[in-house]
């Protein structure tokens, strides 16, 4: 749909006259520094991405090619030697002074995510908040995660058993583009504090943010050699982290995870999986509308849309459907859509041609089975390339590709049910598990409720950040939607691999003089048959004392 500059629409911020973004260019003294943290040989072919805000080239990034992977992977083994041996209270202090550096130094940050991925600032602060978050939590809570745990043993007294979590040695990181902190550092920063070593493949699209992060992390006194980043496309260069790694943390589509699961699958590797969704939220008839209207906002149009958790799915309760329809488009028809690196905006730009050819043909396809739209819909060349208006549908029949796929855009569907039953039916009705959100006024209800969903997460009168943000909390998907937690002793564990050790204890003359041990096999001096009955009284005595 063309763009009506008369019409209603979102605000327009960026002036291309005016604006210092128009001219915004990296100064090649200051990414020099950053680019030659790439693992990539003299001479590399590069990556040159194009900023979504004008279309402008960003830098040039070497690319790695497999045998830089490999290389890569050899350093970080040896690195992680050292590292694993050192007292975990290191790996806390790297962790809590990132923390304070990523605070202070936000808006260097701030900047270059808007500049790789096009969101708004107020969208990318959330990264920064996030990466605060994380690193607090794992360096305050590692040691606990971690410790040895003691569990009964076979013979009680005479077995002792504890249960040890070792790193897996080297953990690849492959990243999609649409957080460029999060879902690279935000990952990196558990399979650290664990022990070991990583090999992050950030999408090219945004490497700068994760190369300054890296700058970052050795500031705040990480090893030589632990944290390895290369550059390259995923058939080759991400294939290649899978082929070197001991452990794989993807996080992209449904359609790619099933490729990297193959692989790493092939090589008895495990990986953890976070994939894509088609987040539902259900709106009760007992909500105050105003409040949920501007939940919903946030929930489906922050990151433009391209979040794994926000919301393309709004199951309204017939009774409240117009009165929260309205209130839904007057909110989304408000936002102030534009380019800059500041936060006036609300919204910003989606990343890459590719992804507006999704939500258009998405948006398309709807609007010719029939469907209405209630806001947006218009492509906003005016603002940027890629920059697509907030965009709610209603009436969206089941054949439209956009009742059922994943849009990864700023696009919503309206549909009516007619009870709570009706609802969590339809929230269920897909393939894939990421997140659900549930707005009531009776908070005891939701939570019941939030119980029948089939999601990894369920927040009740938010959209996805109170559990996101809730990093104690594991976050992951079911079905279609993953395998495996990042956040949480969960999604710390994801990285370690368990040992149990057992020690049988001896007792001196109490089985004869044959051996120090009672031995779990015959005991010395018992007949063939004497032994199997000795033992079932042994286990019928375990019963009645409840051991567990
Ligand atoms: P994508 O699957 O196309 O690509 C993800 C990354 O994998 C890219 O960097 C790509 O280059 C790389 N890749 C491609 N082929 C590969 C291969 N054979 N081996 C290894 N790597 C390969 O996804 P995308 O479009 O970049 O990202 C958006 C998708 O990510 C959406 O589906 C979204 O829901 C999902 N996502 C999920 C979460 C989550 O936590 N569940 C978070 C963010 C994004």
């Amino acid at each position: 749909m063309a763009h009506d500059p008369h019409g209603p629409g979102s605000a327009e911020l960026h002036d291309p006259e005016t604006d210092p973004l128009a001219t915004y260019v990296l100064e090649p003294d200051d990414v020099r520094p950053l680019l030659a943290r790439v693992v990539a040989s003299p001479g590399a072919a590069t990556h040159t991405s194009l900023a979504p805000f004008t279309g402008a080239p960003i830098a040039a990034i070497p690319l790695s090619t497999p045998d830089d992977v490999a290389r890569a992977a050899r350093a970080a083994r040896a690195a992680q030697r050292l590292w694993a041996a050192r007292p975990l209270r290191e790996r806390t202090a790297v962790l809590s002074r990132l923390h304070d550096l990523m605070l202070e130094r936000q808006s260097d940050v701030l900047d270059l995510i808007q500049l790789e991925n096009g969101k708004a600032r107020v969208s990318a602060f959330e990264e920064i908040c996030d990466i605060a978050l994380v690193a607090r939590h794992y360096a305050a809570r590692a040691r606990r995660y971690l410790a040895p745990r003691r569990v009964g043993g076979l013979v009680p007294a005479l077995t002792s058993v504890q249960v040890l979590r070792h790193p897996v040695g080297v953990v690849g990181i492959i990243a999609p583009w649409n957080f460029p902190l999060t879902l690279t550092i935000g990952d990196v920063l558990p399979a650290l504090v664990a022990g070991n070593a990583v090999i992050l493949r950030p999408d090219p699209q945004t490497a700068l943010t994760c190369l300054w992060a890296a700058e970052q992390l050795e500031e705040a006194g990480l090893p030589e050699g632990l944290l390895q980043i290369v550059v390259g496309d995923g058939p080759t260069v991400g294939a290649a982290v899978v082929e070197n790694v001991d452990h794989v943390s993807f996080t992209g589509s449904t359609r790619t995870g099933r490729v990297v699961a193959a692989q790493a699958g092939g090589r008895l590797v495990p990986a953890t999986l976070e994939l894509g969704g088609k987040n539902p939220m259900y709106v009760a008839d007992d909500v105050d509308i105003e409040a949920v209207a501007e939940g919903a906002v946030r929930a489906c149009f922050v990151g433009t849309g391209q979040v794994c958790v926000s919301i393309e799915r709004i199951y309204v309760r017939t009774e409240v459907y117009d009165e929260f329809a309205a209130a839904f488009a007057r909110r989304t028809r408000a936002l102030r859509l534009g380019a800059g690196l500041d936060y006036r905006a609300d919204v910003g730009s989606l990343t890459s041609a590719a992804q507006l050819a999704t939500v258009v043909e998405h948006v398309e396809d709807a609007i010719g089975h029939g469907a209405t739209v209630l806001a947006g819909a218009v492509h906003r060349t005016d603002l940027g390339p890629w920059f697509y208006e907030p965009t709610i549908l209603a009436d969206v029949p089941a054949e439209a590709r956009l009742a059922r796929e994943e849009t990864f855009g700023p696009v919503v569907a309206l549909y009516r049910v007619s009870s709570d039953d009706e609802a969590v039916a339809a929230m269920n009705d897909s393939e894939f598990g990421l997140n659900a959100s549930i707005w009531t006024a009776d908070t005891a209800r939701g939570a019941a409720l939030a119980r029948r969903v089939h999601a990894g997460s369920v927040n009740v009168n938010e959209g996805y950040v109170a559990t996101w943000g809730s990093v104690a909390a594991p976050q992951g998907g079911v079905g279609a939607s993953g395998i495996g937690v990042r956040h949480g002793r969960e999604g710390l564990w994801e990285t370690t691999r368990l040992q149990s050790v057992a020690v049988q204890h001896g007792v001196h003359g109490l089985v004869g003089g044959r051996g120090p041990r009672i031995g779990l096999g015959r005991l010395y001096g018992l007949g063939a048959e004497t032994w199997p009955a000795v033992f079932t009284e042994l286990l019928r005595a375990m019963k009645a004392a409840r051991l567990p």
